[in-house]
């Protein structure tokens, strides 16, 4: 495993108390207000507002029109290529290594929707107490060039694939981007170490 920080940016402790309570309330499938924050964080909502600006410049929550968040370290209510059944909620995520990682550091049964890029075929794992079971053979791609935004420029890369074939020949098709591939314990590993503090 290589830069694994490319995941964990430096956070004050006010945007990760933000953050968090953002994402625990998006678990429920719920939009997270600046003012229910304020509430569950103690801070004011001036400064939840500040702390959730921040966070979005770095692609760390996604706001909608109004400035409420729909989307935190991964977890969003808006569609993407990514379904993620996490405890009966239907929801989304940035990539395939949020639908892997998020379930697996929760230790929850979930169901992870997302398709490999280089065949488009339907890629399924079900977790069972945060454990996956899949078909053999699945690897995921981590892109470790530095970025400054990591749903913007991260997330569109980090995907699920059949298996290592299919890996190769999109990374052949794509300019040889640099990365690491992961097996599906990997993932999980990765996300427990991730998304670990959100639990
Ligand atoms: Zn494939």
């Amino acid at each position: 495993m290589g830069d694994l920080n490319v995941l964990e940016r430096v956070r004050g402790p006010r945007e990760e108390a933000v953050r968090r309570l953002a994402f625990r309330i998006l678990r429920r499938g719920e939009v997270a207000s600046s003012a229910a924050i304020a509430k569950g964080t103690g801070f004011s909502v001036g400064e939840v507002d500040d702390a959730l600006r921040s966070l979005a410049s770095g692609g760390q929550v996604e706001l909608d029109t109004d400035g409420r968040v729909v989307g935190s370290a991964g977890l969003t209510l808006l569609p993407t290529s990514h379904r993620l059944t996490l405890g009966g909620v239907a929801l989304y995520t940035w990539c395939a290594i949020d639908a892997i990682g998020i379930p697996a550091a929760l230790d929850q049964d979930a169901l992870a929707t997302t398709s490999c890029p280089q065949c488009g075929r339907e890629l399924w794992i079900e977790f069972e107490r945060g454990r996956p079971a899949s078909e053999p053979g699945f690897v995921a791609w981590l892109p470790t060039d530095p970025c400054s935004n990591v749903r913007e420029e991260l997330c569109p890369q980090a995907n699920l694939f059949c298996d290592e074939e299919h890996l190769r020949s999109w990374r052949a098709g794509s300019g040889d981007p640099r990365g690491e591939v992961l097996s599906l314990s990997q993932v999980e590993a990765l996300g427990r170490e991730s998304w670990g503090s959100l639990r």
